[in-house]
């Protein structure tokens, strides 16, 4: 079960190649438990996997690489009103979210075409178009790598923010999220609020589930790389929130500034503060700035994890320096 000296290339969606000193792809709990025991006999690190779509390899990962790989979905119906589903934390998350819509259980759909796993979108709390996984999340259940025990989280255990949770800032690495339970609705509720997605929609009269699930995809595809063909880890940093104001300060000089009211203050568009400061399609070897959408950083080929960083951190200054604003990496590094 344990291969040695993995490259991880093709593990992780910004195709970095960094190597893996172990590896092992786990399908069940007992697998698990083997990989751990492993790695615990050892004193390795643990790096968990899924889809490879929100992580850094800045180097060689010298300890033990566990690939999360459980499949399986369970369907129960409830009422004539709700569904509850749970999926195991290997599944595909888009894939799941196309399989719910089919199957009649809504509102997941303005978080189809996010790549990655079922198991980890908790971890971020992942969220588009106004819709953010906890609001269809009911519970999920983690292998306490602490204690050994399989514990079960209700949503607000889980201490969901915005594009995080306990998860990722209070506990990473301990929990290993196994499955994820949803409820979702029978007659759907369409989160129709952003602007690219209503001018998407708006010929279309009484827009359907699938209508909403189409015009994601394809508002997606004609903004986003597509990481199979151009390396990307989506957006690279997350959406600053400042007080008001710092904000009419800024309005002052920049008057076509896109901001969004938030409860801590007003939350500012990354992408505009990076594309407003020259950066967009900016290259630097193998690494640059998406040309169409500025907060997404790219591989053009042999790209290093320093690299990205590299090019990461000079952006930070640069809008420190022009905004007085302080941008955080969105995912996480190793
Ligand atoms: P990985 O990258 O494999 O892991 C991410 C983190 O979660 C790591 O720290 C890892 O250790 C941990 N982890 C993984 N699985 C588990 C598990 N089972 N238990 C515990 N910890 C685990 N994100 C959004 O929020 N909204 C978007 O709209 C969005 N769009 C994207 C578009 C593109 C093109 C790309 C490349 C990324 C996008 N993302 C988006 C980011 C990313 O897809 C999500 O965060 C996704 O949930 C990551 O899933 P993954 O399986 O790839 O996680
Ligand atoms: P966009 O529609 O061009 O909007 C730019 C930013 O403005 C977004 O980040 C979004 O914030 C915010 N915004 C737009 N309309 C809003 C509204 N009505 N109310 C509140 N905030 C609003 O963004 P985009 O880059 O094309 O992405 C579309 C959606 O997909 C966004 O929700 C984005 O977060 C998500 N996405 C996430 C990733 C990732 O890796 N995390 C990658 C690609 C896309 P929010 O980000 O807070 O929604």
């Amino acid at each position: 079960m344990i291969q040695e000296n993995v490259d991880l290339s093709t593990f992780n969606t910004l195709a970095i190649s960094a190597k893996a000193q172990y590896f092992a792809e786990v399908k069940n709990q007992s697998q698990i438990q083997q990989a751990l025991n492993f790695a615990n006999d050892k004193s390795l690190p643990v790096l968990l996997l899924g889809g490879g779509s929100n992580l850094i390899l800045t180097q060689d990962f010298k300890g033990l690489v566990i690939h999360i790989a459980l499949q399986g979905l369970e369907w129960n119906e409830l009422d004539s009103d709700w569904v509850e589903v749970t999926a195991q934390a290997g599944e595909n998350w888009h894939q799941f979210v196309e399989q719910c819509m089919h199957r009649g259980g809504h509102g997941l759909e303005n978080l189809a075409l996010i790549p990655g796993t079922v198991g980890a979108a908790p971890i971020q709390n992942i969220g588009a178009y106004g819709v953010e996984i906890k609001d269809y999340l009911i519970s999920l259940t983690a292998l306490d790598r602490e204690t050994g025990q399989v514990r079960a989280f209700s949503c607000s255990d889980c201490q969901f923010g915005y594009r995080d949770s306990l998860f990722k800032s209070q506990f990473p690495d301990r929990y290993i999220v196994l499955s994820v339970t949803f409820r979702l609705r029978r007659r759907a509720e369409l989160q129709l609020g952003y602007g690219a997605l209503e001018q998407a929609l708006s010929e279309v009269e009484s827009p359907t589930p699938k209508d909403l699930f189409n015009a994601v995809v394809a508002v997606r595809q004609s903004k986003l790389p597509d990481p199979l063909k151009l390396a990307n880890a989506g957006s690279f940093f997350k959406n600053p929130v400042v007080t008001q104001d710092h904000f009419q300060h800024l309005k002052l000089k920049y008057q076509d500034m896109v901001a969004y009211p938030d409860p801590n203050g007003m939350k500012l568009a990354a992408g505009w503060l990076i594309d407003r400061s020259g950066w967009k399609g900016h290259r630097q070897g193998d690494v640059g700035v998406h040309d169409r959408q500025a907060l997404v950083l790219v591989n053009y080929g042999r790209a290093t994890g320093e690299e990205v960083l590299a090019l990461a951190q000079r952006i930070q200054a640069d809008i420190k320096k022009r905004f007085q604003v302080a941008l955080e990496i969105e995912p996480r590094c190793y």
